[in-house]
């Protein structure tokens, strides 16, 4: 089963009128970076690598450097296969790019393997703990007109209690564009709208420095915010720290972490209560699965991020299946001790409409596929659709 070919494809769609914001940046459009592995006997792969940044690097990455090493090899050695190109890059590329490739790769190769053998990649990792994954809605972000406080508070209001009409069972709101105090106001009027019983997570991507962390952190506690997700930028170790002792809200992080090194500095470091790798990112299943041992050795729940195309959903339906509860009860709780899958409410038809089969929420959970591989089909008329030239 060697590997014959690597193709890769930049996806783009422009959002238009429904640009939004985060604390970071104004999102224009939405991209994924994908790529399809091919055996000699004709088994297909498929990886996405990256979230946030330009596609174009990690495909540089691909077809200059890390395709010519893989072709002719055999491809169901995901794990082996990953060791030796991140030996082979650790002196230029221990984190991003060259990772965000690897895990392209990666999430490909165990892709094939499951195929190959026809079984679900869950079932190769060692078996699913769930067939089904509670889900929490990532959304309001930021509109275009976010400087009209009082339209933009009525329409946060509005979204939060769709989500929740939705079936949503937890949500999760951005943070850090505004001053503190609108902010918490936003807080304040989510948590209105959708009643106490439902999950609420806040996500500033790094907005504050510790000392405006622990300001905001402060009025998140009466109102029972599940996590504070990357309260102060991913460097800052100490700031994480210094917020994490400083309030009573869990302490969420790891987006842009990168392999099991990175989560072990995380862990060393004290940072976090929940880890968030992203399979695109942080090195696919091979490195999930160290990350899992890792993170639950400290006690930390692992919950993924989850912001790509539906090849990004699938891997982590798949790695979901296989986290178990830290620690263990007789009968899980979502966000306690039971991992939950991050669905991503914002306009991005690369995760609806790219596989044939959409992901349908059901009971507030989506089901884990069945089927061999990641257990999902890339529709090849969208994929040509969305294909950017490069
Ligand atoms: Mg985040």
């Amino acid at each position: 089963m060697k590997i014959r070919s690597i193709d890769t494809y930049v996806l783009r769609t422009p959002l238009g009128q429904k640009r939004f914001f985060s604390s970071q940046a104004a999102f224009p459009e939405r991209n994924s970076f994908l790529v399809k592995i091919t055996t000699e006997d004709g088994i297909d792969g498929w990886g996405e690598g990256g979230q946030y940044g330009p596609p174009e690097p990690p495909l540089a990455c691909i077809e200059k450097v890390l395709a010519p090493r893989l072709i002719g090899r055999e491809a169901d050695q995901p794990v082996r296969i990953f060791e030796d190109l991140y030996s082979f890059c650790r002196d230029f590329g221990q984190k991003g790019t060259y990772i965000e490739a690897l895990s392209a790769i990666d999430i490909a190769l165990w892709d094939i393997w499951g195929k190959s053998l026809g079984k679900p990649i869950h079932a190769l990792l060692g078996g699913a703990f769930r067939t089904s994954i509670p889900a929490y809605g990532t959304g309001c972000y930021y509109p275009d007109h976010y400087q009209d406080t009082d339209r933009m508070l009525r329409e946060l209001a509005d979204e939060a209690k769709g989500y929740r009409d939705a079936g949503m069972t937890a949500i999760k709101m951005k943070l850090g564009l505004l001053p503190i105090d609108l902010d918490a106001e936003r807080i304040a009027v989510v948590r209105e709208a959708i009643g106490p019983r439902i999950g609420l997570m806040v996500d500033a991507n790094h907005a504050y420095n510790a000392a405006s962390a622990i300001r905001i952190g402060r009025s998140m506690e009466k109102h029972n915010v599940l996590w504070f997700e990357e309260p102060v930028p991913p460097e800052d170790r100490q700031g994480y720290r210094r917020v994490r002792d400083a309030i009573d809200v869990p302490i969420a992080g790891g987006e842009c972490e990168y392999t099991r090194f990175g989560f072990r500095d995380l862990m060393l470091g004290q940072c976090i209560d929940i880890a968030q790798p992203d399979l695109c990112c942080a090195g696919g299943f091979t490195e999930w699965i160290k990350i899992l041992a890792l993170t639950g050795s400290f006690g930390v729940l692992t919950v993924p991020h989850v912001w790509g195309s539906g090849i990004a959903v699938a891997a982590a339906l798949q790695a979901i299946a296989v986290a178990p509860q830290v620690p263990f009860t007789a009968a899980g709780v979502p966000l306690q001790n039971e991992p939950m899958i991050e669905f991503d409410r914002t306009h991005n038809p690369l995760r609806d409409d790219l596989l044939v089969e959409r992901f349908v929420l059901r009971d507030g959970t989506i089901d884990v596929p069945t089927g061999s591989g990641l257990g999902v089909e890339v529709n090849e008329d969208e994929l040509q659709k969305y294909s950017a030239a490069h």
